[in-house]
């Protein structure tokens, strides 16, 4: 059987190495178009802030190994076009121009997503700048030590946006944060929380603006030095623009079945609408689990998951996409947090409507336990459907890092279980650690009271 898999991050990669697990013997040729293989974009914060030095060793994979295995790694090599029919794609070499046909059994697309650019006037000025990918990665880090960049302009307050802002602002420069959302993360997290991120973020000299469309980049000898808003104009001599992605689709429009934005549709094997040919990543929806409905969340994890799936399913093992619930964490300066599923704040986005939320403070191990020693506030938010208890979502904050409690959360949404099974669910005490209730043991105990 031959293989082909086109696109090299997270999706590319799973389906690489789950194809080698399910079938030793496939022939497995793997495509990309990019100059460098499997880079990681979620290690670009640690390479921006420097606990990572060189930018190479971002990554999960390198040729050399791959090839030890007997993948077949194609470099700055473009799949062109898909030939359904004859079960053919053809590949551009952009390295030397040239231009072949591949034969294949089974077709793996995992090609991913671009980054959203704002087209607005001053679109073309230099030092607007996205964040994803190695190439990216090297400019905005070269910008980290310019010393005539004083002024830094993130566009959006997604997981990408926070971590430029804080990136830059570590980095000694002024930085202004904006989102058409009033809330910073407001995807992610609901007001008790971002209310407290909004000044970690203020007090670390990163100025968040909220409900701002932003209008015009300014320019002068051809780059950026102000951005225009409805909120004023800010000076920027560098724009970081993280206002969400685009499916890289144009490869299979007019082939397979599109959803109204570009992303492939695909079943609950990763099939698209054409036999033997599989799509998983950001250029595709996953199956969400507190309501059943695919939904788009564009995660590592996910593409990892859809990776593994569609590399069973083309070998010929019966695998169903695992549902998911955009389980997500990380730190802002002193916070970490964590959060998956359906918030209460923002419950309609994901087609719930009558969600109900329980939110408890409480320290992260018991009270004898000193700050100084370790101990800190922890809030933790439990979103359960009153209908019938079942746990819709849960988000975590604290200084003290206790984000792995969401994991829980996501399982108990995966597995359907309800606040009734969490209330009494038996977790570990030791003082160095937790207390005798884990903090989701009390949430779903409140949310059991209201509900009784
Ligand atoms: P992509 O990463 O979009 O890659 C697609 C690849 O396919 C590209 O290399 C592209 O060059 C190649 N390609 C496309 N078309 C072709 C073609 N025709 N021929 C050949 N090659 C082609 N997620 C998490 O879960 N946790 C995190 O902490 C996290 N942090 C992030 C931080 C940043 C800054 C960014 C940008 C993203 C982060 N993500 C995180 C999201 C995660 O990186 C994406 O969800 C993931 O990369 C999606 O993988 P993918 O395989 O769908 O495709």
């Amino acid at each position: 059987m031959k293989v082909i898999v086109v696109g090299s991050s997270h999706g590319g990669y799973e389906a690489v190495r789950g194809m080698l697990l399910e079938n030793p013997e496939a022939e497995i040729q793997w495509y990309e178009r990019g100059d460098f293989i499997s880079f990681l974009s979620c290690g670009m914060e640690l390479y921006l802030e420097g606990t990572v030095k060189d930018v190479n060793t971002v990554a999960y994979e390198t040729v050399e190994n791959a090839e030890k295995d007997g993948v077949h790694v194609f470099v700055q090599q473009e799949i062109a076009s898909i030939d359904e029919k004859n079960k053919s794609v053809h590949v551009k070499n952009l390295a030397d121009g040239s231009e072949r046909d591949e034969s294949y059994d089974k077709l793996i697309l995992a090609i991913g997503a671009t980054p959203r650019r704002l087209d607005i006037p001053g679109k073309d000025l230099e030092n607007l700048y996205a964040m994803r990918g190695r190439n990216w990665a090297i400019k905005l880090k070269q910008k980290m030590v310019d010393p005539d960049l004083k002024h830094v302009f993130v566009i959006g307050s997604g997981y990408i946006g926070i971590e430029a802002a804080e990136a830059f602002a570590k980095a000694g420069k002024e930085v202004t944060i904006v989102d058409h959302n009033p809330r910073l993360l407001g995807n992610y997290l609901d007001s008790e929380f971002t209310d407290k991120l909004t000044q970690e973020f203020k007090e670390n000299g990163v100025n968040f603006v909220g409900s701002v469309n932003v209008a015009e980049f300014v320019g002068e000898d051809g780059k950026v030095k102000a951005v225009k808003t409805d909120q004023g104009t800010f000076d920027a001599e560098l724009v970081v623009e993280t206002a969400g992605v685009i499916p890289n689709t144009s490869l299979v429009e007019g082939l397979l079945d599109l959803d109204e934005r570009g992303r492939i549709k695909i079943d609950e094997h990763q099939e698209t609408s054409v036999k033997d040919i599989y799509a998983v990543g950001d250029a595709t929806k996953v199956p969400y689990a507190p309501t059943g409905e695919l939904s788009s969340i564009a995660l590592a994890s996910n593409a990892r998951r859809q990776g593994r799936t569609a590399a069973a399913n083309a070998a010929g093992r019966e695998l169903k996409m695992t549902a998911v619930s955009g389980s997500s964490a990380l730190s802002v300066f002193n916070y970490h947090f964590a959060s998956t599923g359906v918030k209460q704040d923002t419950q309609e986005k994901c087609g719930v409507t009558n969600a109900q939320s329980v939110l408890v403070e409480d320290w992260a191990v018991p009270a004898f336990v000193s700050e100084e020693a370790g101990n800190a506030k922890v809030y933790f938010k439990i979103t359960f459907d009153p209908t019938d208890g079942r746990i819709l979502g849960g988000q975590i904050m604290s200084t003290r890092d206790v984000t792995a409690n969401i994991n829980t959360i996501s399982f108990a949404i995966q597995q359907k279980a309800t606040v009734y099974d969490l209330a009494y669910a038996d977790f570990f005490f030791q003082p160095g650690f937790d207390r005798p209730w884990n903090i989701m043991n009390d949430a779903a105990q409140e949310a059991v009271r209201q509900l009784n």
